[in-house]
């Protein structure tokens, strides 16, 4: 009945979508869960020009949010509670079942609980890095694809990411994927995304990638499931953000230092392109604050926007370690090219297509990324993460080979 005279009230009022543990208050009166994935800590990487990424034609929620209250980077709104979907948020306010999901929590500050992978410690030393993506293959037998590209990488990567489930297409998980590389002599960055599962057992994998030694780990929302509807509704909604997943490993650093020995490294992602830019620069200080260490980027084609960005995150920052790792792609195939044009947030600057219209464009492409990596890297980069879009095993080789020697060049040149 009290749920029934909600949904009378609020439907028309704030398009609300029911969750049973209402955070209106908190985001001055704009219902979060109107965003498709269902953040109740956006925005997502994928917003442009404010729109949403998965209904384009929508505005994104978060930004009418953001431009309406400013973020208190110092909380973190937990997953909700699906028990509550469907019943009455003034009831659960009353008796207090809603209390945890609802209040906004503050974030645990663990900065002095020092990260222990190899990776880490480089990255603190301000010694540049490269890392490069290996997307887990679908079944067993694509481990062989892994395996030999292992061989040929191994000696010139400081890491390697594996993911799961890439792009929402079904995939080995990325611990599977991460023994591999590990066989390799060779630290994983081992990806999750909110999207796949719950709060339990995404602490599960987590606890079971440490327990077997994996250390450095990256946390995303994810992107929307390819062929899945694009709507708005209670079944749409992800299990876990990336922030929350952040905030939920991070205030267990001291238990995985004394039970395992070994105190992941977070990651998170970020998008310079996506904007508005204070918006994005604000999010990941959330990501920061929640206990987020290092981040990657999104695949960077134009070398200013990441400088300008950049610029503003380090704002009032400027002696603290460098911990940025901007994502250059290598492009090899025009099919792939057009899959990384579709990817959601990402800006494809017009040097990279000029370059894709040459007749022969493999090799001018990976000039191109060169190119890019330097600027990144005067402009304070922590190093180079390399996104493989159809390249050539050997020029993939070639620009591990050289990519090093060059950004120590960029960095002396720039003074850094
Ligand atoms: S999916 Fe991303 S872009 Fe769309 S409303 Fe949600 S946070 Fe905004």
């Amino acid at each position: 009945m009290i749920f029934e005279i909600e949904k009378l009230i609020k439907g028309p009022l704030f398009n609300c979508q029911n969750c049973g543990q209402c955070i209106l208050t908190h985001t001055r009166l704009i219902c979060p869960m109107n965003c498709p994935k269902g953040l109740r800590n956006g925005p997502c990487g994928g917003t442009l020009d404010g729109k949403c990424e998965v209904i384009p034609d929508r505005d994104c929620v978060w930004m009418r949010i953001d431009t309406r209250r400013g973020i208190d980077s110092k909380t973190v709104h937990l997953p909700p509670d699906k028990e509550l979907f469907d019943t009455a948020s003034y009831v659960n306010f009353f008796t207090g079942r809603d209390r945890e999901t609802r209040l906004p929590q503050p974030v645990v500050d663990n900065g002095h609980v020092a990260a222990t992978s190899r990776l880490a410690e480089k990255m603190y030393r301000g010694e540049f890095v490269v890392t490069l993506e290996i997307a887990s293959p679908r079944t067993k037998s694509g481990l062989d694809r892994v395996e030999r590209t292992m061989s040929r990488v191994a000696g010139q990567v400081d890491a390697v990411n594996t993911t799961t489930n890439a792009g929402g297409v079904p995939s080995l998980s990325s611990i599977e994927t991460a023994e591999v590389v590990r066989n390799h002599g060779v630290e994983s960055v081992i990806q999750f995304c909110g999207r796949d599962q719950t709060e339990e057992q995404f602490l599960d994998e987590v606890d079971q990638a440490v327990s077997i030694g994996h250390q450095n780990f990256l946390f995303l929302t994810g992107d929307w499931l390819p062929d899945t509807a694009r709507a708005v509704n209670q079944e749409t909604w992800f299990p876990m953000d990336s922030l929350q997943m952040i905030h939920a490993v991070n205030r267990q650093l001291p238990q995985y230092r004394d039970r395992r020995g070994i105190v992941p490294f977070i990651g998170c992602a970020s998008n310079p392109f996506s904007t508005p830019m204070e918006v994005s620069v604000q999010r990941l200080h959330n990501k920061r604050h929640a206990g987020a260490r290092f981040s990657q980027t999104q695949a960077i084609t134009n070398a200013e926007t990441y400088a300008r960005w950049y610029g503003e995150l380090r704002r009032g920052r400027e002696q603290e370690p460098r911990l940025t790792i901007p994502s250059v792609p290598l492009v090899g195939s025009r099919r792939a090219f057009e899959i990384l044009c579709r990817l959601p947030g990402v800006y494809v600057d017009p040097s990279l297509r000029k370059v894709m219209e040459l007749s022969d464009f493999q090799r001018p492409a990976l000039d191109w990324a060169f190119e890019i990596s330097e600027g990144v890297t005067r402009n304070g980069a922590a190093g180079v993460h390399a996104m493989n879009f159809g390249m050539p095993p050997d020029l993939i080789r070639a620009f591990l080979d050289e990519i090093r020697d060059r950004a120590i060049t960029a960095r002396t040149g720039a003074g850094l």
